[in-house]
């Protein structure tokens, strides 16, 4: 059957008055059904700009998807109309950000605001969308006496419950997570994690999952990609990935890690910054970070290359040197 995501090659850059911002530079993906996949990097990766274009939903200008394909449930995105574009967002396409405040009307009761949400997808009264509301509350562990309450009256965390109660509201096939609960202290952090990761299975949806934090994608996620400077440079099961780890960049989020290192083990910052987006190196975009950098990667651009499973990386290391293992494989 198709994919329920599939990219294809996708560019997208911003035009500004500086320059031209780089965001996304080739990327290809695909999410299967009932999978969750964690797109994982730094700030500044793509990942943010890489969600919104699934929704067709980057501001033009400045932004412009230059070039590629998003299918979603085999349609693509990029050819819709904008009724289409309407129902995809709200039927079949889910989207809920790090801060829960910004998705949710100051004036209005929770009650309500998942009541609206259900009312645009199902032809209820107000009185049944309010009952299935309640219903709702009660899914992501909220009273549901506490519809009549207002955004105001919770904490940051029992908010991205009700955010995320009424993203399921409208029962998508995709939901898409940007940071979720970056913005939770850990323990909430791991109660609303849990939660998400109870209710779409039990949903039968599909999760692209964004987050910088492999601690995060080591709970939830069946499959990760690592982003860096717009491209994926490694991507797998979360197994592969975590147990044979094949990018260096990869290896540095490891290192640098608190909560995976083994006890005793010093934390290892990734040495450098990300590069300027607007005057990305020729090459590999991580070569002027990475101790294991030759001259070749200077120079082109390596392509992502499976190297056996479904675990795919995109570094010279590999083709220069048949013996190239990374010092956390060794
Ligand atoms: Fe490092 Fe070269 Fe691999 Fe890039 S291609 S990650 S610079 S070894």
């Amino acid at each position: 059957s198709t994919p329920l995501l599939e990219i294809q090659d996708l560019v997208v850059h911003f035009e500004t008055e500086d320059g031209c911002v780089q965001a996304v530079n080739g990327l290809s993906f695909t999410l299967g059904r009932e999978k969750t996949l964690g797109l994982v990097g730094e700030t500044g990766a793509g990942k943010t700009t890489t969600a919104m274009s699934i929704l067709n939903l980057i501001p033009n200008p400045p932004g412009k998807i230059k070039s590629g394909k998003i299918f979603v449930d085999g349609h693509n995105v990029l050819e819709m109309t904008d009724a289409e574009l309407q129902t995809m967002r709200g039927n079949d396409v889910a989207m809920i950000f790090q801060d829960p405040m910004t998705a949710l009307n100051p004036v209005l009761t929770i009650g309500e605001q998942i009541a609206e949400s259900i009312r645009l997808h199902q032809n209820v009264n107000k009185v049944q969308a309010m009952e299935q509301a309640q219903e709702m509350l009660k899914l992501v562990g909220i009273a549901p006496s506490r519809a009549f309450d207002y955004p105001h009256q919770f904490s940051g965390g029992m908010r991205q419950r009700v955010v995320i109660a009424i993203a399921l509201a409208c029962s998508p096939k995709l939901l898409i997570a940007d940071e979720p609960t970056t913005a939770l202290d850990v323990t909430i952090q791991a109660q609303v994690l849990d939660l998400m990761q109870d209710l779409i299975v039990k949903s039968q949806m599909s999760m692209l999952l964004i987050t910088h934090d492999l601690g995060v994608v080591a709970e939830v996620c069946d499959d990760v990609a690592v982003m860096y400077a717009g491209r994926i440079v490694e991507i797998g099961s979360t197994e592969e990935v975590f147990n044979h780890t094949l990018h260096p960049y990869t290896e540095g989020l490891f290192d640098s890690l608190p909560n995976l290192k083994e006890q005793g083990e010093d934390l290892v910052p990734i040495q450098g910054m990300m590069p300027d987006p607007m005057d990305l190196p020729s090459g590999c975009a991580f070569a002027p970070r990475c101790p294991y950098a030759v001259d070749v990667c200077h120079e082109s651009v390596p392509s992502l290359t499976n190297r056996g499973g479904t675990h795919a990386v995109a570094c010279h290391g590999y083709q220069q040197d048949p013996n190239f293992t990374l010092r956390r494989n060794r």
